[in-house]
This record gives structure tokens, sequence and C-alpha cells, in this order.
């Protein structure tokens, strides 16, 4: 699997006019070699695969790294790299330090330019192959269980802190590496923070709760929401729930392979503001999940690009009225040509659990 991945990044290579690519960002370095250590780097050229890790590492890259001649060296694996780039050199200007970047520039052969490459890797990383699908699908399942789970012993009484630990105790008990997130579990009017940080406060009795969680299995992360009632809910907090589950479900109908970015945004976007919401949405609709729990691409007012069937987004509309009520709703899905797989089953009709 990874030499597919490898021949299409020398693809790149040549569409870019690069001759040679020195590989730093840790989650492109696994992603290309296999190798899930924290210290090791490679260079791809069309001829050329070398992977270099330090001593503490022999063993598990031996075990690990497919398809690169492995080299071993001190800690500094870039610099140590550098010396095997040639032509026209791209570096990963996105988590090459300044530091880094002097040593490698220190080390070149003459007449090697060193330039920026941007995220080639995490270009090819937006479209998953078979084998991501089935983690990704898998991290999901893991974590909606432990959701179940965690639900059955109530809310109500419960501070959010320990909901939130309850969460990541079931998700590591049924094989999670981790939280591919810390957990977010917030009442009531707390909800209104995106960001929430869990706090050791008992969750009351007819609020929502916003419970967004993720678990990283075999690598591969998991990312969803859901706004659970703890009991008969005034109003607004219903009406705020109807129209997130609105703007979600418009939103997931419009994604497909083909479609703008920017354009599944809309969708959702449009379904806030015509209830005169708008400004209370001021996050993105959704973005890449993989190897890392944010990544490209980006489905937002500024997204580029278009969707790509095998492409992995999260969809995550969300109204929050401050010092009131805080809603999100979260699927993670797959881009198909047709439309789009759900990888999440937790229902999102209005759940109430006391
Ligand atoms: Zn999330
Ligand atoms: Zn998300």
């Amino acid at each position: 699997m990874s030499a597919a991945r490898v021949d299409r990044l020398v693809e790149l290579l040549a569409e870019c006019d690069l001759d040679s690519l020195l590989v730093t960002g840790l989650v492109n370095v696994r992603y290309l070699t296999g190798f899930t250590g924290t210290n090791g780097a490679c260079v791809v050229t069309p001829q050329e695969r070398l992977f270099l890790t330090d001593f503490r590492y022999t063993e598990q890259a031996e075990a690990q790294v497919e398809g690169f001649d492995l080299l071993h060296g001190g800690r500094d694996v870039a610099s140590e790299l550098a010396i095997h780039l040639s032509g026209r050199a791209g570096f990963e200007d996105a988590t090459l330090s300044v530091r880094r970047f002097g040593r490698v520039s220190d080390k070149l052969a003459e007449g090697v330019e060193l330039v920026p490459a941007g995220d080639l890797v995490e270009g090819l990383r937006e479209v998953k192959d078979p084998c991501e699908l089935v983690r990704i699908v898998a991290a999901q399942e893991l974590a909606t269980g432990a959701l179940e789970r965690t639900l059955e012993r109530g809310l109500v009484g419960r501070t959010e802190r320990e909901v939130a630990l309850d969460l990541e105790h079931e998700m590591r008990t049924a094989g999670a590496e981790d939280p591919s997130f810390p957990s977010i579990v917030a009442a009531g009017a707390h909800g209104a923070l995106p960001h929430a940080v869990p706090r050791p406060i008992d969750i009351p009795n007819g609020v929502l709760v916003v419970i967004d969680w993720g678990a990283r299995l075999d690598g591969y992360c998991s990312d969803c929401t859901r706004t659970i009632a703890t009991g008969p809910l005034d109003g607004t907090a219903t009406d705020v729930y109807e129209l997130v589950r609105e703007a979600q479900a418009r939103a997931l109908a419009a994604v497909k392979a083909g479609v703008e970015c920017k354009a599944v945004d809309a969708v959702a976007r449009e379904v806030i503001e015509d209830a005169g919401l708008g400004e209370r949405f001021g996050h993105g609709l959704g973005h890449g999940v993989g190897l890392e729990v944010h990544e490209s691409p980006r489905l937002a007012k500024t997204g580029e690009g278009n969707l790509t069937a095998g492409m992995v987004v999260s969809v995550e509309p969300g109204v929050y009225l401050p010092g009131a009520v805080g809603v999100r709703i979260e699927d993670l899905v797959a881009v198909t040509d047709g439309g789009a797989d759900v990888f999440t089953s937790y229902p999102k009709t209005l759940v109430t659990i006391d």
C-alpha cells in the first residue's frame, strides 16, 4: 500500500519540478513508510527511497518500514538526510523548524537548491485508500460504542469532567490508543463555547449537553458530536436543536464528489442564516479526518478545491448563543461519486438521557 502512495508522490514531484523531497512531518513519514516512532524522516526521489531514524528505533523501523532503504544515524535525522538531496530539493515548510532548516542547508551538496514544497503529502492524504477507510470506520464504531456505554450511566448529577473521563476510559478499554482529541462535554450555556473544556460541575436536568469525542485506533481518528437533552427543554433550546439538525441534514445531502468544498459549507450556512442566526455559526462546516483529526480539505467559506471520492470529512454545523445554549451535530462521512457514506450510527433525533 505504501509503495502506491510513494509512486503517487513521485508523480507529484515531477509536476512540481522537484528532483527530490525531504519528508520531516512525522505523520507524513508514517503515511509513506509505515513508521510510527517519534523520530524519523525520509527522502524520496524518482530513483531512491531512503528512511532514516536513530538507534532507539532501529528494530521498530526494520519491522514497520516497507519499500525504503533503512539508514541509521543520530537524532538530527533531517540534517543527516540532507546529503541525499539532489537538484531542486523540496522540504516540508509546515514542519521543518527554522533551526533544522539551517542545519539541513549546511549539509547540502554543491548545487542543491532547497525549496519550500508546501503540503504535497498532505494533499495525497486527503483521499483515503480502502484500508484507511476501514480503519476510520472501525475508530468511529469504537467511539460510538463508548458513548452508548457511557450514557447508560446517565448524565444528570455527574460532572462534565466525570462524563468525559468515563467516555475516554470506555474508548481505551475498547482498544483505542487514545482519544483523538480532548473530549468535550459541555452542558447548558457552557455548550455555547465551541471548544469548551469539561468542568467539575454537575450536569443539571433540562439542558442540552454537547458531547464531541473521538477515538484513535491503529493510527486513524474518529470525530463525532452529539447534543443530548437531559430532560424537557425550553423552546429556544428545542428550536436551535431542530435548526442545526436541518442544516446538518441538508449539508450531508449536498456532499458528493465534484462539489466545491465551500459550496457544502454554504448549504448549511444558508439554513442557519435564514433563521437569523448566521452570526452564531462562527466556524467552518467541517474538515478532513484521517491520521490527524483535523486535516485537509476544509469545508468552510474559504475552503478551496472540490470534494473527491475517497475523502473523509466531518459535517458539523453549530449554533452558539452565548450565555444560553449551544448545539453542534457532527458526522464523519466518506465522499463517494453518488453522495456520502455516513460512518456515524448514533441517532440525530433529539435523544433525552437523564
Ligand atoms: Zn468533533
Ligand atoms: Zn470535527
